[in-house]
């Protein structure tokens, strides 16, 4: 069976570098994007320049009908999806709780949380034996920030991605014997453009040397372990939250 992956949020940064990788290790990727569609272009031309099969798909993941249309539409392109990689994620702009408002927050909640169940749920009705599908494997981009809360930067933006590891835990003991491994990755300090749309573009130099690596991950670093929790590698491997953090 062909492998076919859909990473939300897989046109710049994590994301991106999840696509690039998948695509090299043989999936047909369905890039999904929110906003830019010319990085969402640009991904899909590099993969294709290869000799890979993607397609960019626009749908807000916090939307359930964008959500079930961008499952259609990527079955319609490339095939049967085997994988899905919950990656799209927002902070809110830095600051501490009492200085922000509620939207940031809601929003916040409704793509880190509702994007990734949302996105999970379809999943599951095409790969779990129980509905028909051939099993497959769902990685959550988390955080670690989960596990320390993040105060004064975003405990909203903590909060969502303790979630995600629950879900993460929760999903994998209902669906595991159904024929589908879920797994989480929990990044530390990456270098990519979220901090900047955060407000703070120098947030990982000014972080870094808190990391005991002394340095913050490089977005492939994170697509690495992302595609072993994918991989038939990783067989036996369901219901983990694979810390990605340089000693974090
Ligand atoms: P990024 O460079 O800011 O990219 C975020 C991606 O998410 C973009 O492709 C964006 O699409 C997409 N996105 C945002 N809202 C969306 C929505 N409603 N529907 C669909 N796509 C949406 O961020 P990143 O650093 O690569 O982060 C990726 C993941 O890693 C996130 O879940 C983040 O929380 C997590 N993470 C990051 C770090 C870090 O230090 N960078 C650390 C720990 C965890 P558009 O381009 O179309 O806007």
């Amino acid at each position: 069976m062909s492998k076919v992956v859909i990473v939300t949020g897989g046109a710049r940064g994590i994301g991106a570098a999840i696509s690039m990788l998948a695509a090299a290790r043989g999936y047909a990727v369905c890039v999904n994007y929110q906003s830019n569609t010319a990085a969402a272009e640009e991904v899909v031309a590099e993969i294709t320049a290869s000799g890979g099969r993607a397609v960019a798909i626009k749908a807000d993941v916090s939307k359930a009908d964008d959500v079930a249309r961008l499952f259609e539409e990527s079955e319609q392109a490339l095939g049967k999806v085997t994988a899905l990689v919950n990656n799209a994620g927002i902070t809110g702009r830095i600051s501490r709780l009492d200085e922000t408002d509620v939207e940031t927050m809601q929003q916040t909640l409704d793509i880190n949380v509702m994007g990734v169940m949302l996105c999970s749920r379809e999943a599951v009705l095409r790969m779990s034996d129980k509905h028909g599908g051939a099993g497959g494997a769902i990685v959550s981009i988390s955080s670690g920030a989960a596990t320390l809360g993040s105060p004064g930067e975003f405990v909203w933006y903590a909060a969502s991605k303790g979630a995600v590891d629950s879900f993460t835990l929760g999903l994998s003991k209902e669906v595991t014997g159904e024929g589908i491994r879920v797994n989480a990755v929990s990044p530390g300090l990456t270098e990519t453009e979220l901090h900047a749309s955060g407000g703070e573009p120098g947030r990982v130099a000014r972080l870094e040397s808190v990391v005991p690596m002394g340095r913050a991950a490089a977005p492939e670093e994170i697509a690495q372990a992302t595609m072993w929790l994918l991989s038939d590698e990783a067989s036996y491997v369901s219901g983990a939250i694979l810390r990605c953090a340089g000693g974090r």
